[in-house]
């Protein structure tokens, strides 16, 4: 239950969540996911959900490629509090935190060259050695370096002991210190490292809990380097409770790629015709459950999730199950809403009051809004009807004498109602010692140019008794 105070369980701190997306272009689903976890933690305990975009890397960070994160949130319904934070803008700040442990000691300038560093490196493949730095500016004096030589500054990092971190997700986790060496914070061209940047946001943030993918767990052990070496030298550096979410598989195990579904938020959206409501609730579902129940409101996700809960093994993503979902999602979705959205994807010619009237009968069928809207296609052609070869296929001549028959029978039907009409082809279909069937298919395909269409009936009513009349004459024998 989420508590007013906004107070996590076992920690004293109101809750705070940040979702820390990169701009490379497209919000991926795996990402998507990590942000509704962060989001739904934060709005369980009525904490707060913070947003920053890490647009260190400008040639990447375009405005679009920001656009296309925002825009993906909004559509999934994740709103966040406060205004959202641009990495790149706090720069002089992330300068200032590498220049306070420089002047606390707890960091050191170190003069050494790309070259002596390769030559470093090379050696210690050479000894199969862990290449890392080795320290050696680390007690040197820097006036033993040439004048106005470049320098990095780097972080002292303990020599001894193991730092250990109990993980929401992965369990406690822990790694001898010696295999954190002391990394670059600030680079010599005085830029801040992504290391150093990372961990000074989230703690002037004022994050508590750090929900991302395990892809960032090496990364969690060398920025809590930086919150104890900031102890004693500002207030409020407290390490944050860590949930490393595993990274979605594709349902063969295989790490997730585009051929399994590794798309943009969006293209979920536009190509594959998925709802917002449906995504939220598969994406949950990854990883996550309550009991065995398949669907949840937002409201239930918000009072249930628990990041605790999450599983410490790779989650499969199964297309097949998103669609299925999706049409579950579709069912039970406003008529007004789906007719919108389907009259976007047919175009022009879409009537968005006629499709809110068929959508009872459209949406039985559909499983994603493609299916939907190609569902729909046939309200809206202009005769004479565009046909696919199969539907072409079933009015050969016999076809067509029936159709004039049912053309006649229809027209002199007065109640253009699905009772009536049923009843008056069965009754031809009687005549003729014919099943329903064989009357249905010759009249779907001069009605819709198709050979899958709603039931016969509504398509008659759906598309009433004039235009009905129009296109069955239209392929009648004369
Ligand atoms: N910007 C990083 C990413 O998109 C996430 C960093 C983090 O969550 O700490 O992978």
């Amino acid at each position: 239950m989420a508590s007013s105070e906004g107070n996590c369980g076992g920690g004293s701190r109101p809750v705070v969540t940040r979702f820390a997306p990169s701009p490379t272009g497209f919000l991926h689903i795996g990402n998507a996911r990590t942000g509704l976890f962060s989001w739904l933690y934060a709005r369980h305990f009525g904490g707060k959900a913070l947003l920053r975009i890490e647009d260190t890397d400008k040639q990447r960070s375009t405005q679009e490629a920001i656009d296309v994160i925002l825009d993906g949130l909004d559509w999934l319904g994740l709103e966040f509090d406060g205004d959202t934070v641009f990495q790149s803008e706090r720069a002089p700040r992330h300068t200032e935190v590498a220049e306070k442990l420089l002047a606390a000691g707890k960091a050191y300038k170190c003069f050494a060259t790309s070259e002596e560093l390769a030559e470093m490196r090379e050696a210690q493949r050479a000894a199969k050695q862990p290449m890392r730095y080795d320290g050696r500016w680390r007690d040197r004096d820097p006036a033993e370096a040439s004048a106005g030589a470049p320098f990095t500054i780097r972080i002292k990092t303990p020599e001894g002991g193991e730092t250990v971190i109990e993980d929401a997700v992965q369990g406690r986790v822990k790694v001898d210190n010696r295999e954190i060496d002391d990394f670059i914070l600030l680079r010599a061209d005085g830029s801040p490292t992504y290391m150093l940047a990372v961990v000074v946001d989230d703690m002037d943030m004022g994050c508590t809990h750090i929900i991302r993918g395990d892809d960032h767990l090496n990364n969690a052990f060398r920025q809590i380097q930086v919150i104890d070496a900031m102890q004693g030298v500002e207030d409020g550096w407290e390490r944050p409770i860590y949930a490393h979410v595993p990274l979605i598989h594709g349902n063969d195990g295989a790490k997730l790629s585009k051929r399994h579904g590794a798309m943009g938020v969006d293209a979920y959206r536009d190509e594959l015709g998925i709802l917002p409501e449906a995504l939220f609730n598969y994406l949950l579902r990854l990883g996550w459950g309550h009991g065995d129940q398949e669907e949840f409101s937002r409201e239930e996700a918000i009072a249930l999730f628990d990041i605790n809960a999450v599983g410490k093994g790779p989650s499969r993503f199964d297309i097949k199950k998103l669609l299925n979902m999706n049409g579950n999602y579709i069912r039970e979705a406003d008529d007004a809403r789906l007719a919108k959205l389907a009259a976007e994807r047919i175009g022009a010619q879409a009537d968005v009051e006629l499709l809110t009237q068929a959508m009872p009968v459209l949406k039985t069928r559909a499983r994603d809004m493609n299916e939907l809207a190609d569902g729909a296609a046939f309200l809206f052609k202009t005769r004479p009807l565009e046909m696919t070869e199969k539907a072409a296929g079933l009015l050969d001549e016999e076809a067509r004498i029936r159709l004039s028959s049912i053309s006649a029978r229809l027209g002199a039907e007065t109640h253009w109602t699905i009772e009536a009409l049923e009843a008056n082809l069965k009754a031809y279909a009687e005549e003729l010692g014919l099943g329903l069937g064989k009357l249905a298919q010759p009249l779907r395909a001069a009605l819709t140019g198709q050979t899958t269409s709603p039931g016969i009936f509504d398509v008659l009513v759906l598309l009433g008794r004039e235009e009905s009349l129009a296109r069955i004459n239209a392929q009648a024998a004369a």
